[in-house]
């Protein structure tokens, strides 16, 4: 128990010293990318092989902001292999420094009923993860970001934020591991089942409330303003059959200065979602772009087929959950103090064979949103016939992405296909319609 809180406390001072110091310092500039303009003269030479056409985009990109772009994946890379191993080192702590035993015990003793135990312990379990996490967290959302001139924002202001989504996703969490915690006990044979179920409802009900319960908590969101841009928008929605009246804006640039747009809610609740940079930094075609891409994603309902996907993974992770508990704890149970996956106390093991399963699985669910994107991207070609609009959007943030992964990195790690992906579609659809939109 020592151990666990002198290890909370000292990741938790660790972090506001490293956050406080990379706040200090001045953010760096970027290399301008989205400065660097080519005449016409360079879109008549653009060849219409699409092979070369790709090369001819990424040839554009100068040489600092890529190798900009490929460390900054690199610490993408960095974040992932540290967050499984803090996690492992976390419950390893939790549970063998006889801490998890500690806090049942002490819930018990606190609380009545079996479910406030166990809502009581998930509230200890979750606090010390995020605490032991911080470090890396502030790494991932904050210094990184910082230091390659993305965000000007403070550390405070940042951890305001990742207090804030904290406590509400803790919310869904703590509801979620209660439930889960009764149908281990209840029904022993069957909870991998049950559990799925539980899973399908709250992940549906949070993606439900987000747009206007959630996302308001972090960002303003506000009706686009009268004027050419939004009619152009609305009048793509009505030609695709979306029954759209409004365009919303997110103060993105609060949070950093890449572009961005996405869609949120299911059914009546769904809403499209542009950043303020894009459309500040953005012409005419990207712009154009962007929206049908989103308004794709809308048409081809991506979101309520994510949580079909999502669920069916998460129902496999279940299993692996059940399977991964019944060994440790028949090995370490006895030195834990715990006695089965139903124990109060095994709720870490419980989770952090979640949040492994969540690693395992992640090429799987990247394979999903892979396909989705390169589907809205298509779909966003053919209702804005702005091929160039995409292969030019795929460039403007070259710091910040390697344009150019190998397969096997494309294919583990990216959960949209890559620039050179996406740039070599759009050209392939302008080699195909070359007649329709001229260069
Ligand atoms: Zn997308």
């Amino acid at each position: 128990m020592k151990a666990l809180l002198v290890a909370a406390m000292a990741a938790f001072l660790a972090s506001i010293v490293w956050g406080s110091i990379v706040s200090a310092q001045p953010v760096p500039p970027r290399i301008n990318v989205r400065a660097i303009v080519v005449d016409s003269g360079w879109y008549s030479a653009l060849p219409l092989n699409p092979a070369a056409a790709t090369e001819a985009y990424l040839q554009r990109v100068p040489a600092e902001a890529r190798s900009r772009g490929d460390a900054f994946t690199a610490t993408r890379y960095i974040t992932l292999a540290s967050r499984v191993a803090i996690l492992m080192a976390s419950v390893a702590l939790i549970m063998f420094s006889g801490a998890a035993a500690s806090l049942r015990d002490l819930a018990r003793r606190w609380v009545p009923y079996l479910w406030m135990q166990d809502a009581l312990f998930a509230l200890f379990l979750f606090t010390a993860l995020f605490l032991l996490n911080l470090p890396i967290e502030t790494y991932a959302g904050f210094v990184r970001l910082r230091l390659a001139g993305f965000t000007q924002r403070t550390y405070l202001d940042w951890l305001g934020e990742a207090v804030l989504g904290w406590a509400v996703i803790t919310a869904f969490y703590v509801v979620g591991v209660i439930l889960i915690m009764r149908l281990i006990r209840r029904r022993p044979g069957s909870w991998v089942g049950w559990a799925t179920l539980v899973y399908l409802v709250l992940s549906s009900f949070y993606v439900l409330i987000s747009p206007q319960y959630i996302e308001p908590l972090f960002n303003s969101i506000t009706p686009l303003a009268d004027g050419p841009e939004k009619e152009a928008i609305l009048s793509l929605a009505r030609a695709n059959g979306v029954p759209a009246h409004e365009v919303f804006v997110r103060d993105a640039s609060r949070q950093s200065d890449l572009l961005n747009a996405h869609v949120s809610g299911i059914g009546g609740t769904a809403q499209i979602v542009l950043d303020d940079n894009t459309i500040a930094k953005t012409p005419k075609a990207e712009f154009e772009l962007v929206m049908a891409h989103e308004i794709g994603h809308y048409v081809l309902a991506h979101i309520p087929k994510g949580i079909v996907f999502d669920t069916l993974v998460s129902g496999l992770g279940f299993v692996f959950i059940g399977w991964g508990a019944q060994r440790l704890i028949a090995r370490h149970g006895r030195r834990w103090k715990v006695a089965g996956l139903g124990d109060t106390a095994a709720m870490p093991v419980f989770w952090g064979l979640l949040l492994l399963w969540g690693f395992v699985s992640l090429p799987i669910n990247n394979s999903i949103s892979r396909e989705q994107e390169a589907e809205a991207d298509n779909y966003g070609i053919n209702a804005s016939r702005q091929p160039l609009g995409l292969a030019e959007f795929m460039i403007r943030d070259a710091d910040a992405a390697n344009l150019d992964p190998s397969w096997l990195e494309e294919w583990l790690l990216y959960d949209h296909p890559s620039a050179r992906q996406r740039i070599f579609a759009a050209m392939r659809w302008r080699a195909e319609h070359r007649s329709a939109t001229g260069p």
